[in-house]
C-alpha cells in the first residue's frame, strides 16, 4: 500500500509539535540562546549559536532521508526520488559551506528529538564546550531507494555519508512504514 497524500503530509508536518521547537525550548531552558532560522546564517540552520558559530539542523526524517524512517512512496515515484537526492544534496552542499566558513555543523534527525532528547541536548552542549571544533559523528542518509524487482517488498538503497560525500554503500532493505 502506497502512501495517500494525507499520510505524506502528516509524514511532513509531524503530529503537533515541530521538532526544532521541542529542542529549542529544551535548550532555552537550559540557558541557551539561539536565533531560529537566522537569514544572516548560509542555508538558514534551525538554530544558531552565533557566539561559538554553532549551527543545528533538525532533519526531518522523510525529507532527508533517515536511514530508519525514510519511506518510498509509491506514487509519483520519480517525482519523490528527485526530491530526496535534491534534499540530500543540499544537505551536503549546507553543510560544507559552512564548515568551510568555520562554523561547527550539528545535524539531528527529527526522531532523536522525540526518542532521544535529553542525549541530544547534552551532545549540542558538548559541542558547545569544545569550542566548537568537533563535528557530528559521521551520518548516513539514504540518497535513492528502488525496489529491486517490480511489486518486490525489498528495496536497493543507496546510502550517502555526511561527513564525506565521496562515501556511499549500498543497503537492501525490506520496506516498512515503522516510525520511531
Ligand atoms: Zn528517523
Amino acid at each position: 500500500v502506497g502512501l495517500t497524500r494525507s499520510e505524506v503530509m502528516r509524514r511532513i508536518r509531524g503530529a503537533n509539535t515541530r521538532p526544532e521547537r521541542v529542542l529549542g525550548a529544551a535548550l532555552w531552558s537550559r540557558g541557551h540562546r539561539y536565533r531560529l532560522r537566522s537569514r544572516n546564517v548560509a542555508g538558514r540552520p534551525d538554530l544558531t549559536f552565533s557566539k561559538c558559530r554553532l549551527a543545528v539542523f533538525v532533519d526531518g526524517c522523510f525529507w532527508h532521508g533517515c536511514p530508519d524512517h525514510y519511506v518510498r512512496p509509491r506514487s509519483r515515484e520519480d517525482f519523490w526520488a528527485a526530491k530526496l537526492r535534491e534534499n540530500v544534496q543540499r544537505d551536503l552542499r549546507q553543510t560544507r559551506e559552512l564548515a568551510d566558513a568555520g562554523w561547527t555543523v550539528v545535524r539531528v534527525w527529527e526522531h532523536e528529538v522525540f526518542t532521544h532528547l535529553a542525549v541530544t541536548v547534552r551532545m549540542i552542549e558538548r559541542a558547545m564546550r569544545a569550542g566548537c571544533h568537533r563535528p557530528r559523528r559521521a551520518e548516513w542518509r539514504v540518497l535513492s531507494a528502488v525496489p529491486i524487482a517490480a511489486a518486490s517488498a525489498f528495496e536497493d538503497r543507496v546510502l550517502v555519508s555526511l561527513a564525506d560525500p565521496q562515501r556511499e554503500k549500498n543497503v537492501q532493505i525490506r520496506r516498512h512504514t515503522r516510525k520511531w
